[in-house]
């Protein structure tokens, strides 16, 4: 160490401490490289030596075993910053000190800090002063090395690998099925029944055309699948379990199994909160696409058959299902609303009907996985109108919750004062008890002590008074101060709220984007009746249920009061009569067409309405009457049409129900032609006017 750089450390430096920031990227190296570990601490002799005191030296080494490439997760170098920041440092030591930091960004922050508050930095070729500036070239240079050195690597790394993927040399971890053989060739696995396994799935997709029948086929047949296991103390191990329809959509996607060697099929990102993402590549952009590489279970053009029909299945299943940002479709709630029964998230169908679009939620994603009925589905539109209606009635007092919990720390403290002065009250109400009582207690002859102990009374049920008044004036004052800002707000956003939302112009996207910023999810639950639970942002909750919605055919049927006024009317009138009143008095039928008495004929015929009135007027049917007079039903019906007994038609298909023949019904009498007997008879009159259809 050159005198020079004794001249750099000044009394100034001395007084504060040194740290010592120790690190190895991972803990093998930790294990492997403990001599550099050694000369990390070395480097605290070298701080005693220029003149520091032992106590003084502050080592920080939790960041042994952790990766350089980012301080994000680096506590021990975030320490560093942050002692270095507060001025407490005099020096930082490290073993080329551009190892405190693998990332330039970080690296320039210290050297800037560092700067800053006068600090120095020490490494084993010398020491440095980062305020001055061939002192700061030199670090920010030997940072960028670093780097450069890192990028190298791992390009030298990379490099290597793609050249060998690009030869198709590149050893992958097979999928199952697939196995390495002694001469590192890939092939069949040789366990039989795990082929079997993986050509029945093929097999079942080519004849089935579809994942989901896939997997249902494995399930009813009660057929495993096999797995292997890659992690653990069972790695290596073979497990057979259930197979779901991520898996097989899965297999089918890999291109493994026709026999090719592909690279580069996905990539990873890293996200700005320092989690990973998986983003898949288009074929054509795959690094290396090599088919017919190695043995496999199907050809390469049934591979890409696969391919073709998983494509369009996806597509004919529809993409607004997932949790994902607000898309075109007027379901309001796409993916905002839970499985009431398994807390999945539940996905949007949509059925066409008369040109329109229809909503319905449904919660498969279980279902799907395992080939199992769906969990719950829900027409959707009934919804949608109670979340809108519930919004434009709510909006208010959400934007009210909105702006409270932005002055909330305000609140809190009005709440405590007032709290505060609920105690006084309190006491003042307790002071004034007591006075009272001590006035009661008192001897009234002892007239001296009785008028101050009353006097005493009197004053403290004013301080009561006072106090309770003064309570109540803050309270109306904090109100007036907590509302008066606020309410020219809330007022303009209650006000354009339910005026945009309603505008027919207002696309369905935007009314979505509304809904998530208002609500954060929506509870679904199917029973007797639909139970919403309904979480806005910022806390607040709310329940709503709606009645099951109708069946198509059930919102198609002709109101109850209607088929009541028809059945009256078919006392004394016919169909066309009776369609040509309810026309006249504008009453229309379910489908909210005219009357015609055709339709006058199928109300009459759905809700048996003759019937019913024949049968309560203690008429038989046809198979009673034949047990009454112990002949066969035809024979019923031909007694009828010669009049031995009379019948009463209750539809138009001429089927009657049978007046019953009384304490002498019509025998049996052979020899004696039907015609003859009907001599005697009254000819049956049938209900002309109810029977009429046109
Ligand atoms: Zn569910």
């Amino acid at each position: 160490m050159t005198s020079d750089t004794n001249q750099k450390v000044k009394a100034a430096h001395l007084q504060r401490n040194a740290y010592l920031y120790i690190r190895q990227s991972t803990l093998r190296q930790v294990f492997e490289n403990s001599e550099s570990t050694k000369r990390q601490y070395a480097l605290r002799q070298k701080a005693v030596a220029l003149g520091w005191p032992e106590d003084r030296i502050i080592v920080i080494d939790t960041d042994l075993g952790q990766s350089g490439a980012s301080a994000a997760d680096r506590e021990g170098f975030q320490r560093l910053v942050t002692e270095v920041s507060l001025g407490r440092a005099g020096i930082v030591l490290g073993l080329e000190v551009s190892r405190l930091a693998r990332n330039s960004t970080d690296w320039h922050r210290l050297l800037e800090i560092c700067a800053f508050t006068e600090a120095l930095i020490l490494d084993e070729d010398g020491i440095y002063d980062p305020a001055h500036f061939n002192d700061r070239l030199l670090l920010g240079l030997k940072g960028t090395m670093s780097e450069a050195e890192l990028h190298v690597l791992r390009a030298r790394l990379q490099g290597g690998i793609l050249n060998k993927a690009r030869r198709g040399e590149l050893v992958i971890r097979p999928p199952i099925g697939l196995i390495y053989n002694s001469e590192a060739r890939l092939v069949l696995d040789p366990d039989k029944q795990v082929q079997v396994a993986l050509r029945l799935l093929f097999d079942t997709f080519r004849r089935t055309g579809s994942a989901m029948a896939t997997v249902r086929t494995f399930r009813r047949q009660n057929l495993l699948f096999p797995r292997r296991v890659h992690t653990g103390p069972q790695k290596g191990d073979l497990v057979w379990g259930v197979l779901g329809h991520s898996q097989v959509l899965r297999i089918l996607h890999n291109p493994r199994y026709a026999g090719a060697f592909a690279y580069g099929r996905s990539h990873t990102r890293k996200t700005v909160d320092g989690g990973c993402e998986i983003i898949h590549v288009p074929k054509e952009e795959w690094e290396t696409l090599i088919p017919g590489a190695h043995a496999g279970y199907v050809s390469w053009e049934d591979y890409e058959q696969n391919q073709r029909q998983l494509h369009e299945s996806a597509q004919a299943m529809g993409s607004d299902r997932r949790k994902s940002p607000a898309r075109e479709g007027p379901a309001l709630l796409q993916g905002l609303i839970l499985c009431g029964r398994c807390g999945e998230r539940m996905t949007v169908r949509y059925h066409r009907r008369e040109g329109h679009l229809w909503p319905e939620y449904m919660c498969q994603r279980d279902g799907i996985e395992h080939a199992k009925p769906r969990c719950q589905q829900i027409p959707g539109a009934g919804i949608d109108r109670a979340i809108s209606e519930l919004l434009v009635d709510a909006v208010s007092p959400v934007a009210l919750e909105v702006a409270f919990s932005v002055q909330q720390e305000l609140q809190c403290r009005i709440e405590d004062a007032d709290r505060l002065r609920q105690k006084q009250v309190e006491r003042a109400q307790y002071e004034a008890d007591l006075a009272r009582r001590r006035y009661m207690r008192v001897d009234p002859d002892n007239r001296l002590v009785a008028d101050s102990l009353e006097a005493e009374w009197n004053s403290k049920l004013r301080t009561l008074s006072e106090t309770q008044q003064e309570r109540e004036r803050q309270r109306e004052q904090d109100r007036k101060v907590l509302s008066e800002p606020q309410r020219a707000a809330i007022l303009a956003l209650a006000t354009n709220f339910p005026a945009l939302w309603r505008d027919p112009n207002t696309p369905d996207r935007e009314r979505k984007r509304m809904i998530r910023l208002l609500l954060e999810d929506i509870t679904l639950l199917r029973g007797d009746q639909i139970t919403l639970h309904i979480r806005f942002k910022g806390g607040a909750a709310k329940t709503l249920t709606l009645p099951l919605p109708l069946n198509s055919w059930q919102q198609r049927q002709t109101s109850l009061d209607v088929v009541k006024e028809i059945d009256q009317l078919l006392d004394h009138h016919t169909y066309p009569q009776i369609a040509a009143i309810l026309n006249e008095h504008g009453i229309r039928s379910g489908e909210g067409k005219a009357f015609t008495s055709r339709i006058v004929a199928r109300i009459q015929r759905s809700y048996a309405l003759i019937y019913d009135r024949l049968r309560k007027a203690g008429m038989l049917t046809l198979k009673e009457m034949a047990a009454l007079l112990g002949i066969c039903p035809q024979q019923v019906k031909i007694w009828d049409r010669h009049g031995l007994i009379r019948g009463h038609a209750y539809n138009d298909k001429n089927d009657c129900l049978y007046e019953d023949p009384g304490e002498n019904p019509p025998r049996k009498a052979q020899g004696i032609k039907l015609s003859q007997r009907s001599v005697n008879r009254v000819v049956s009159q049938r209900i002309e006017e109810v029977q009429c259809e046109a």
